[in-house]
């Protein structure tokens, strides 16, 4: 294998801190009639030891999102976002504004208009550049964080929001490790890499969005600040803590997988001897990895539920699970629905009182075994 270049720094030194060996393109659902089996391709991630950028290592599939539906949480962590960041006087009437989006859909450009800034044309400069969850999609880091730097108009702010480093190797959400995602932010690895584009922390707030996300406000060096604040501050001593640069901290992550899908693989197997119909909710992408990790086929777990039209008659990629609409959730008469996406939760047991009032129960898949 070539060696890796890191893709902030282009350092080579580095190391593999997890490897979930061969998985199928998480976003690449096949027809129900495609029997398979579906290209697998390595799933790693590798921590670089000179700026500790965690970064998926290779990634030889194909971007083919269908494109899912906003989650109700999603939308209101916007909302509480924008007001926050307003709030700290970062977002005033008639800034222009400009926007690096996720593919999974989600702008906030309606709500910011709404707010008075004025949105700018396809590369012109903006007083508020803001990115939410679409700098990790880049699989060149500096060259797209240097990309938006030169786009900020002097004087402005950066914004920019991720589900962090720290989160994911608290919680041991192994699965937040996808395709398509380069990069997984700390702060720690986020300041070094705005270091390198003359910028600085200055603000961040914390949300309670995938267990822990994180909005950054930088600014340039050149326009001079007051250095970073309490929150941000806050975030790197718990980086350095959790030990976010640091390989052996990443263990924890790796046993995870093992002891997460063999908790998620005997419960299914005890829900089918005792005779329960179970099917799952949200075709995620962190479910396809799990599904494939804990071996589960359709004689465990039959369907997935998506409210995404454009994913019903697909199945999941790597097993013979079907995708089905939320039209068939209470068909079916489930006495438990395994929610892969834990954010959704309020939302679908409010939107499918008809699963809990014929004595059914929603499980986070994420409780099994922890
Ligand atoms: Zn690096």
């Amino acid at each position: 294998m070539d060696e890796h270049a890191c893709r902030a720094c282009r350092g080579s030194d580095g190391h593999l801190v997890l490897d979930l060996g061969e998985q199928p393109a998480c976003d690449y659902f096949p027809r129900q009639d495609d029997p398979g089996p579906d290209p697998v391709y390595p799933l790693q991630m590798w921590l670089c030891s000179s700026c500790g950028l965690a970064q998926l290592l290779a990634d030889p599939t194909v971007p083919d999102e269908p494109r899912g539906v906003e989650p109700a949480a999603l939308v209101a962590q916007a909302t509480d976002a924008a007001a926050r960041v307003a709030a700290a006087g970062l977002l005033p009437e008639r800034a222009t504004v400009a926007e690096y989006g996720s593919p999974h859909g989600g702008s906030w450009l309606g709500m910011l208009t709404q707010r008075g800034l004025v949105p700018v044309g396809d590369g012109e400069q903006a007083d508020v550049l803001l990115d939410c969850f679409g700098l990790m999609h880049a699989a060149d880091q500096s060259g797209a964080l240097a990309e938006r730097a030169a786009r900020l108009a002097p004087g402005g702010v950066l914004l920019l929001q991720y589900h962090s480093l720290n989160t994911i190797l608290r919680y041991g959400q192994w699965n937040a490790l996808r395709h398509g995602h380069y990069a997984y932010y700390s702060t720690a690895a986020l300041t070094a890499m705005l270091a390198e584009v003359g910028f600085s922390p200055t603000m961040a707030w914390g949300f309670n969005l995938y267990g822990g996300t994180v909005l950054l406000a930088a600014t340039r060096n050149a326009d001079g600040h007051d250095g970073p604040d309490a929150v941000v501050r806050s975030l790197l001593a718990d980086d350095a803590n959790v030990g976010v640069c640091d390989p052996n901290a990443f263990s924890g992550l790796q046993h995870k997988v093992l002891t997460h899908a063999k908790a998620l693989h005997d419960w299914l197997l005890a829900e089918r001897s005792a005779g329960s119909v179970v099917v799952g909710y949200g075709a995620a992408s962190r479910a396809v990895a799990l599904l494939r990790q804990a071996h589960v086929y359709s004689s465990l777990l039959p369907a997935v539920v998506d409210a995404s039209p454009a994913k019903e008659g697909l199945r999941m990629p790597g097993t013979d699970i079907l995708v089905i609409g939320p039209g068939q959730l209470a068909e079916r008469r489930p006495d438990a629905v395994l929610l892969f996406v834990a954010d959704l939760m309020t939302e679908v047991r409010c939107a499918f009182p008809e699963v809990e009032a014929a004595g059914g129960r929603w499980v986070d898949v994420e409780t099994l075994g922890s």
